[in-house]
């Protein structure tokens, strides 16, 4: 065997060759860890075994077409991240908004009530010391919800929005204001009953200082309908930025083809390491988007270059594996994937029983060629060895 021949044969060695069996047919290697195995791996095996397993052995695909695909990729990206950001910026806005608007609507009536009270007897002293109790008394309240851990007292759940679950370093994700990912209460660290507290209390202050000092009632309710003029000018002005994100979020989505409404949980930057891992199998992988619709995750993979007519099942697999990680990851099963060609392009990859059972299958068939070697070519198609990444370095390829 000349020297060429036997580098290519190293293709068909185990590449964890000391791995053992569990009884459910997965494989372990070092400390019984289940042998790792990405859905890359899942699609380039589904495509060709041997291509999989010179891959593994360190071949990298070369060509044009994985440079363009990457490129794709990024711009990709981009487009989600984009979208998402203008997204998120609709929704703060909005939601600065109506505080904001909740805020004229106190000064409004408070000029009125102001403007009452300068022609009534009403003794607006007492109105003022009671006032003022009730601030003592919610700030009070609010310091000692801050200080004590009362959540874990009662045993009150902390339901947080589960898309921080897919949230990285620097990653464009949505994540609540109040409340994040690992909060307890208690010790200093408050939520929005807190915050509630704080505010009535801060309100009913301002309220009895304002009820207290203000000697001509009706010169306070002309500063009253003066601020909640200039207060509605400020609103309107957030009102704007909102509308404006919101336009060219729908823009993008409608030049993208993206589902108007959807928000995209997770867009892959391809920078970060393996971010969704599932230990009871080995299976891990980074879907290039995970999408909220209909409440659900929905793991999206996106295929450039040719349209096939139908998916590839290489691909198709690919998208179970973030299918079933997204379950193992968050607890809730999406009940399909996406995989979309190009731009419009777009089929339902289900996610039931069977293709359950023919992902497991297909992992522990891997799992199995890392531990005994062997993966060799499944198929007779010139074509598919002619467009080969991996032709370079195959030992066994269909014409030359
Ligand atoms: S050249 Fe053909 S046989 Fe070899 S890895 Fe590629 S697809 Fe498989």
């Amino acid at each position: 065997m000349g020297e060429d021949t036997e580098e290519k044969s190293v293709a068909y060695e185990p590449t964890h060759p000391n791995a053992t069996v569990t009884q459910e047919g997965y494989w372990t290697g070092k400390n019984d860890e289940f042998l790792p195995v990405s859905a890359s791996d899942l699609e380039r095996y589904t495509y060709c075994p041997l291509s999989w397993s010179l891959a593994a052995h360190g071949h990298a695909g070369k060509g044009e077409e994985i440079i363009k695909g990457q490129e794709s990729h990024k711009a990709i990206h981009h487009i989600y991240s984009e979208y998402q950001h203008l997204r998120i910026q609709t929704k703060r806005n909005l939601l600065i908004w109506q505080w904001w608007y909740a805020v004229v609507l106190v000064l409004v009536v408070d000029a009125v009530l102001f403007r009452g009270l300068s022609r009534s007897n009403f003794d607006t002293d007492e109105f003022s010391k009671l006032l003022a109790t009730w601030a003592l008394s919610c700030l009070v309240v609010g310091i000692c919800a801050l200080l004590l851990p009362w959540r874990n007292l009662i045993g009150m759940e902390i339901h947080q929005d589960s898309t921080i679950h897919f949230s990285v370093e620097n990653k464009a994700v949505v994540e609540p204001y109040f409340e994040p990912k690992g909060f307890k209460g208690g010790w200093f660290e408050g939520g929005r009953i807190e915050v509630a507290f704080f505010m009535a209390a801060i309100v009913m202050a301002l309220h009895s200082m304002a009820l207290r000092f203000a000697s001509d009632k009706e010169q306070a309710a002309y500063v009253f309908a003066f601020i909640a003029i200039c207060w509605t000018l400020l609103a309107s002005f957030q009102l704007q930025r909102a509308l404006v994100a919101n336009s060219k979020s729908l823009d993008i989505a409608d030049e993208n083809n993206i589902t108007i409404g959807t928000d995209v949980a997770y867009s892959d930057d391809e920078t970060s390491s393996d971010l969704l891992i599932d230990k009871t199998t080995g299976l891990r992988g980074r879907p290039d988007q995970i999408v909220i619709i209909d409440g659900e995750f929905i793991p999206v993979e996106q295929k450039t270059g040719r349209v096939p007519k139908r998916p590839h099942e290489s691909h198709s697999m690919q998208v179970l594996a973030y299918a079933h990680l997204i379950e193992t990851t968050t607890g809730r099963t999406p009940p399909y994937g996406i995989l979309r060609y190009g731009e419009e392009d777009l089929h339902v990859i289900d996610w039931n029983e069977k293709t359950k059972n023919s992902l497991f299958d297909r992992v522990k068939t891997i799992q199995e060629a890392m531990a005994k070697g062997g993966a060799s070519r499944n198929h007779t198609r010139e074509g598919k060895c002619r467009n080969c990444s991996r032709r370079y370095a195959c030992p066994d390829p269909l014409s030359p």
